[in-house]
């Protein structure tokens, strides 16, 4: 497989030829696909592997999909949410999307993590961003500080590094961003998709994930 026939928005091939990025590595080829069908995702994938792109591929072909559609200026609210145990995990996921939006329309990206004052994040939320990478307490807070803030167009998660965040202590916080963020339609069923990322799978992460991903696919590599 090679990554210019996967039917992606052409400046995104160009973005990933000029990364150096010619062929999915293996996690890519697993998780793209399923994603791209809207299933919700277990995935046990260790950092090296090419996970973040794997999860990102999937966000920006959706995001960048709709914006053809409806001129998604992101102002209704964001359309992706990725949550990361770290600032600096969260600074370089954010790097690597810039990378991969480059010369996209209607692709913004906000990094919503601590350290940086909350005044600066939510005015760059409000000027409308499709994509979300974030600390789960800082998200906590300007959720819930700033409840005009829409997070009711969130239709992809991303929980990264779930085993970390269980040895932190970040699980109540995740749990409740889940929650939050729950968008649901009666009539289809529908709710947003999940995807999670955990190096190790212990019993803690394979709980965590029956109880709240629907019918997932578990990879690994
Ligand atoms: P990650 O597992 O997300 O931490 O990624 C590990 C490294 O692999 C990162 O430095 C990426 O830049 C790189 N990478 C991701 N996808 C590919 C690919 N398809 N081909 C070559 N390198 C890649």
């Amino acid at each position: 497989t090679n990554f210019e026939y996967c039917h992606l928005p052409p400046r995104m091939i160009d973005n990933l030829k000029n990364l150096g990025y010619f062929q999915p590595t293996s996690i890519q080829m697993q998780v793209i696909p399923t994603s791209l069908v809207g299933r919700d995702i277990l995935a046990n994938a260790q950092t090296g592997s090419g996970k973040t792109v794997a999860f990102l591929i999937p966000i920006i072909i959706h995001t960048w999909s709709l914006s053809q559609f409806n001129g998604n200026d992101g102002k209704g609210g964001p359309y992706a949410l990725i949550i990361a145990p770290t600032r600096e995990l969260c600074i370089q996921i954010e790097d690597q999307t810039k990378k991969l939006i480059k010369g996209l329309i209607n692709m913004k990206t906000a990094l919503l993590i601590g350290g940086f004052p909350i005044p600066n994040q939510v005015y760059r939320l409000e000027q409308g961003v499709q994509i979300v990478i974030a600390t789960p307490g800082r998200f906590i807070d300007i959720i819930n500080n700033y409840p005009k803030l829409n997070i009711n167009n969130i239709h992809m998660v991303v929980i990264d590094e779930v085993d970390m965040m269980f040895k932190v202590g970040f699980m109540n916080q995740v749990t409740e961003i889940l929650e939050k963020t729950t968008i649901f339609s009666l009539a289809s069923g529908y709710r947003q998709q999940i995807l999670m990322f955990s190096a190790t799978i212990p019993e803690s992460v394979e709980k965590l994930a029956n109880s709240i991903l629907k019918d997932y696919i578990r990879i690994s590599i």
